[in-house]
C-alpha cells in the first residue's frame, strides 16, 4: 500500500541509534533527486565543509521502486569532497530493491562512528558494528569479509569502500554489490570520513504489489516494451562497450590524454573484442530483465608456478576508454588488469584514470618526474598504471595525494592544466564536440548522463548555440524526472512522460502523475539552488585548452562556438536556480 509520506531511516553514527521520520512532500519531491535534495535541506548545510560529520549522506529511491522494471537505481547525496558543493551520484545493483523491502524510501546517514564501523539496517533494526580488522582491506576482499558477517541474502545489499574512501580520495566511489558503483565526485571518501566502510541494507520487509487487473496489465506492457522490442538490445548484447568502435571511427573517442580522438589500433578493445575474448556473463540489477552488466575475467598467476586464478572485473564503455584509449592501450586483458587495480582500491575508474593520463603527459613534457609517480608511466604500458593506481588509491605521497584531489587541483601546483583533461570533473568517454563539453562542464553531476549532449553533437552539424543551450535545459528536466522515479536511465526511451503517468497511476500516485511538469521544474530549480548556494559559480567555469585542441568527424573544434555555450548554459543555470519568479 502506498503512502502519503515519506518514511526515512534518520541514523546517528555518533549515538549509535536511528529513529523514523515521516516526511511529507510525496506529490511534490517525488523521490530520488528530488527526495534527496529536500533531505539535504533539511539534514544539511551547504556552508559547513563537506567531511563536517554533520553532514549527512543520503540514499533516495522513487515511487516506483519495486513495482516496475529497471526502476532499479538509488540516488545518493553529498556534499563533495570534489569540490565541498552538493553532489548526487546514482548506482543500482541490488541497492533500490532492498531499501524498497526495508520498508525505506530513503536513509540518511550523519554523524561519524567513534571506530570503522559497518551499518546494518533492515525493515525493523539496525546495528552498528565495530569492522576495525578490515581497516584498509581492499573491496574485493572486504567483500567477502562483509558478506560473512551480515546474515541473510536475498534483497541484500553491500555498500562498501576501498582504502581511497578511507584516505579522503576524492576520487573515492562506493561500491555496491561488487559491479556497480556510486562512482563520482567523491562519495566513497564521504564514508570514510564518517569511519564507515560498509552498509548493508537487509531487505527483510515484505512488499505488496496492487492488486486487480490494471496493474498486472501495465506491468506486462512495460516488461514486453524492454525485452521485445529492440530499444534494448544494445545494451544486453555488447553493452555501451559498443560505443568504443562507433566513437573511433568518428573520431570521437578520447585518447591518449586526449591528444587524439582516434587509434589506429582499436580493435584490441572494442567491445566486440571484450565480448569475444573475456566476457564471461551478463548480470542485472535487481529488477531489471535487461542485464546490461558485462563481466570480463583477468587471469593472474598464483603462488606456485603455472598455476592461475581468475579474477571477475565488469567492464562498460566509460571504463574501457580512461583506462583503455585514454591510457593509450591496446589490449583489453590489460585494460581489464588496471580496472582491477582501481576496483580493489575502491577509486572511481573514470577519474583515476583520465588523472593518470594527464600524469603521462605531465611525465613525458617534464611537468613532472619519476619522483612523484614512483612507476614509469607511459602510454600503452599496463603494469606501471597498475601500480601507480595502488598508489592513487592510498595516496603513498604528495603527489598522489594531491592527484587524488583532482587533476586539476595537482596541475595548479606541478603546471599542465592546458592539457588537463577535467569537465568539472575528469571527463566522460565522449570527444564529440563543443555542446558535450560544455554539457559536462556545467552538468549538475558533471556527468556524460546529465544531458544528451554528446547524442546533440551527433545529430546536429549547425552551430546554433540557442537551440542545443534550449535542448540541454529541456534534457536535463527530462531526466531529472526519471531519476526523481529513480528508472535507470538507460530505459529512458521506454519510460516517456505518458507511460511514466500510467505507471504512478496505477500504483496510486494520481496528483504526482498529473504534476510531472512542475514536479520536475520545482527539482531542478531546488538542486541548482543548493549547488549554488554551495559554491557552484557557473559563470566562472572554464574548459582547459586540450578542448579546444581537437578535431572530430565534423572538422576542428570551434572555440568561439564553445565559449558561447558555455556562457549561454550558464546564464540559464542561473536563472533556473533563481527563486521564483525572478531571473538572475
Ligand atoms: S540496464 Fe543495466 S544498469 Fe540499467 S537496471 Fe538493467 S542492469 Fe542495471
Amino acid at each position: 500500500m502506498i503512502r502519503d509520506h515519506f518514511r526515512v531511516l534518520i541514523v546517528d553514527l555518533a549515538a549509535g541509534k536511528g529513529s523514523i521520520v515521516k516526511i511529507d512532500g510525496r506529490d511534490t519531491d517525488a523521490g530520488g533527486s528530488g527526495l534527496a535534495a529536500r533531505l539535504f535541506n533539511e539534514y544539511g548545510d551547504v556552508t559547513r565543509p563537506w567531511n563536517d560529520p554533520a553532514q549527512p549522506l543520503i540514499f533516495a529511491i522513487g515511487p516506483l521502486t519495486g513495482y516496475f522494471p529497471l526502476m532499479s537505481k538509488t540516488v545518493c547525496a553529498f556534499k563533495s569532497p570534489y569540490h565541498d558543493q552538493y553532489s548526487e551520484s546514482h548506482a543500482g545493483g541490488r541497492s533500490a530493491l532492498s531499501l524498497r523491502f526495508a520498508d525505506l524510501d530513503a536513509l540518511v546517514v550523519t554523524a561519524r562512528a567513534p571506530r570503522l564501523s559497518c551499518l546494518l539496517v533492515g525493515a525493523r533494526h539496525i546495528e552498528i558494528k565495530d569492522v576495525h580488522f578490515l581497516r584498509n582491506m581492499p573491496v574485493d576482499k572486504a567483500g567477502k569479509r562483509l558478506r560473512r558477517i551480515s546474515s541473510g541474502s536475498g534483497h541484500r545489499s553491500i555498500l562498501r569502500i576501498g582504502p581511497a574512501g578511507e584516505a579522503g580520495s576524492a576520487m573515492a566511489c562506493i561500491n555496491v554489490d561488487t559491479y556497480r558503483h556510486f562512482g563520482r565526485l567523491g562519495g566513497g571518501a564521504v564514508m570514510g570520513a564518517k569511519n564507515l566502510k560498509a552498509i548493508v541494507i537487509q531487505g527483510d520487509g515484505i512488499f505488496g504489489l496492487p492488486g486487480g487487473a490494471d496493474y498486472a496489465k501495465l506491468f506486462k506492457t512495460v516488461y514486453r516494451q524492454l525485452t521485445t522490442t529492440d530499444m534494448m538490445d544494445k545494451y544486453h548484447n555488447l553493452g555501451t562497450p559498443v560505443n568504443v568502435a562507433v566513437l573511433n571511427k568518428l573520431q570521437a573517442l578520447p585518447c591518449r590524454n586526449l591528444q587524439r580522438t582516434s587509434d589506429a589500433n582499436i580493435d584490441g578493445i572494442t567491445g566486440e573484442r571484450f565480448a569475444d575474448d573475456t566476457l564471461l556473463r551478463n548480470m542485472a540489477c535487481s529488477g531489471c530483465p535487461v542485464g546490461c552488466i558485462h563481466v570480463g575475467f583477468v587471469r593472474e598467476k598464483f603462488m606456485a608456478p603455472n598455476q592461475y586464478l581468475y579474477r571477475q572485473v565488469s567492464y562498460d564503455h566509460e571504463p574501457i576508454f580512461a583506462t583503455g584509449s585514454m591510457l593509450g592501450m591496446t589490449n583489453a586483458f590489460d585494460v581489464l588488469g588496471i580496472i582491477d587495480s582501481a576496483e580493489k582500491m575502491g577509486l572511481d575508474v573514470m577519474s583515476a584514470g583520465v588523472a593518470l593520463a594527464w600524469a603521462t603527459e605531465a611525465l613525458e613534457k617534464g611537468v613532472i618526474s619519476e619522483t612523484h609517480t614512483k612507476v614509469p608511466l607511459q602510454f600503452g604500458r599496463a603494469a606501471g598504471y597498475r601500480q601507480a593506481m595502488v598508489h592513487l588509491g592510498l595516496g603513498v605521497n604528495d603527489f598522489y595525494r594531491r592527484l587524488a584531489r583532482g587533476t586539476l587541483k595537482a596541475a595548479a601546483h606541478y603546471g599542465g592544466a592546458d592539457f588537463a583533461c577535467v569537465l568539472g570533473q575528469e571527463m566522460a568517454g565522449y570527444a564529440t564536440g563543443e555542446v558535450f563539453f560544455a554539457a559536462q562542464a556545467l552538468g549538475f553531476r558533471h556527468s556524460h548522463l546529465d544531458t544528451g549532449g554528446y547524442s546533440y553533437d551527433q545529430k546536429h552539424a549547425d552551430k546554433n548555440v540557442d537551440a542545443a543551450v534550449d535542448f540541454l535545459v529541456h534534457d536535463e528536466q527530462e531526466r531529472l524526472i526519471l531519476t526523481a522515479m529513480v528508472a535507470c536511465l538507460f530505459a529512458r526511451k521506454v519510460y516517456t512522460r505518458e507511460l511514466l503517468g500510467d505507471c504512478l497511476n496505477v500504483v496510486g500516485y494520481r496528483t504526482l502523475a498529473e504534476n510531472l511538469d512542475s514536479v520536475g521544474a520545482r527539482i531542478q530549480h531546488r538542486r541548482w539552488r543548493l549547488r549554488m548556494d554551495s559554491g557552484f559559480d557557473p559563470a566562472g567555469v572554464e574548459i582547459p585548452k586540450r578542448f579546444t585542441e581537437i578535431t572530430n568527424w565534423k572538422g576542428p573544434l570551434d572555440a568561439k562556438v564553445l565559449q558561447t555555450l558555455v556562457d549561454g548554459y550558464a546564464k540559464k543555470i542561473i536563472s533556473m536556480a533563481a527563486p521564483a519568479g525572478k531571473s538572475e
